[in-house]
């Protein structure tokens, strides 16, 4: 059948389907998994290894599964990857190099291996953290060209979030969980069905080839629904000030010292953040020193190496490196790119060991500028 004003409803069934043509297309789907005591993005041989009946409970350093009486397969909110791991991966091997006979040295560039990428059950707030990381790593002067590959075949299948986590804030970042534009196809579960909107000719093409419904008015009520009250359930909020002008004139605020003395500087929260891009490149010898290889590998701010200029690191101490990774995150990254760093996914939270909590943290820089902002203080 034709999609009917782009907008399907599939059942579980369909859904099978769905991920069956896209294996069939070549494509290597990659989806939400439980793993190892958590919902992971892990590549998926069917739609029946998505994470039905499965939800999680979040909180600053914590993050448990738990099971769903509903067997809903995306009520749950972000786990420690992001897509991120997949188009700009942690680790790649740039290039070898070997010693020759006559002492010369043979190069051998890396062939490039691009798998044609389906990603089923994108939130919103990843879909605007991918759009953020096409700009830096594909937009700009600098393009890292093995992101541009894997990313330029992506397939993106959204899922719209019914049930936010007690650490997502992307409504106070400017987002929602409703999906912006950007995806082929955009799921929202409803009791047990999926009600499909199409986003591109290719998300179309592939509607198409499964068995679906007509999208009925009860399914798009609901479906509108339960992304509303997401809307208005969001665990937890950057406060209503403008945050890129605070972080801006906040470099000397006191509230640095007191999250140093908590800050491990073990730099989790840019390694799960799904927007935190940098990498630094380093060689790797074999014994015989015959053989080297120059790798690319995620680089994060909280490490001492990264500012070290000659002589030493330029920002030495937790203070300075918390300060610059919220401040790039929160304010010059605005300069930089014309966005925030941050989508409000809440990952950073959750996986901090300490507990930090960066909402918390933009609060009590909001209070120090604005007493009158301190949530304890009576009006
Ligand atoms: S804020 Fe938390 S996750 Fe980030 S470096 Fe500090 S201790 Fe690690
Ligand atoms: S800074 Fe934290 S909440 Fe914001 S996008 Fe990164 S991980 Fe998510």
């Amino acid at each position: 059948m034709t999609v009917a004003q782009g907008s399907a409803v599939l059942d579980r069934d369909g859904l099978n389907a769905l991920v069956t043509a896209l294996v069939a297309q070549g494509r290597t789907v990659v989806g939400p998994t439980v793993r190892d005591g958590a919902i992971v993005l892990a590549e998926l041989a069917s739609a029946d290894e998505l994470p039905f009946g499965w939800g999680v409970e979040l909180d600053a350093g914590r993050y448990r599964l738990v099971r769903r009486e509903d067997g809903a397969a995306f009520a749950h909110s972000a786990g420690p990857q992001s897509w991120k791991n997949f188009l700009h991966p942690a680790r790649e091997r740039l290039w070898s190099a070997d010693r020759t006979p006559s002492g010369g040295i043979d190069f051998t560039p890396e062939e490039p291996r691009t798998p044609s990428y389906a990603f089923l059950g994108v939130r919103p707030c990843d879909l605007r953290a991918i759009a953020i990381q096409d700009r830096v790593l594909s937009g700009g002067r600098y393009e890292d060209t093995g992101y541009t590959r894997r990313r330029g075949g992506a397939f993106l299948i959204a899922a719209e979030c019914t049930e936010p986590g007690a650490t997502c804030f992307c409504v106070s970042t400017g987002g929602g969980p409703a999906a912006d534009p950007g995806y082929d196809l955009a799921l929202t579960e409803v009791a047990g069905r999926f009600l499909v909107r199409v986003g591109s000719d290719e998300g179309a093409a592939l509607l198409a080839q499964v068995p679906h419904g007509a999208a009925d008015p009860d399914t798009e009520d609901a479906a509108r629904a339960a992304v509303d009250a997401a809307r208005n359930r969001m665990g937890r909020a950057l406060p209503p000030v403008d945050v890129r002008a605070l972080l801006g004139a906040s470099l000397a605020a006191d509230r640095w010292d007191d999250v140093a003395a908590r800050c491990l500087t073990c730099g989790n929260c840019t390694m799960v953040c799904p927007t935190c891009f940098c990498t630094t490149t380093e060689e790797v010898t074999d014994l015989t020193g015959d053989h080297t290889e120059r790798w690319q590998r995620w680089d994060s701010c909280f490490d001492l190496d990264f500012s070290h200029l000659h002589g030493g690191p330029v920002r030495a101490s937790g203070h300075s490196r918390y300060r610059q990774w919220l401040t790039h995150k929160l304010s010059t990254w605005h300069d930089q790119f014309d966005t925030s760093g941050c989508v409000g996914c809440g990952r950073c939270i959750a996986w901090c060991p300490a507990g930090i909590d960066i909402t918390e943290e933009v609060t009590a820089l909001a209070a120090e500028a604005d007493p009158s902002l301190d949530p304890g203080t009576e009006t």
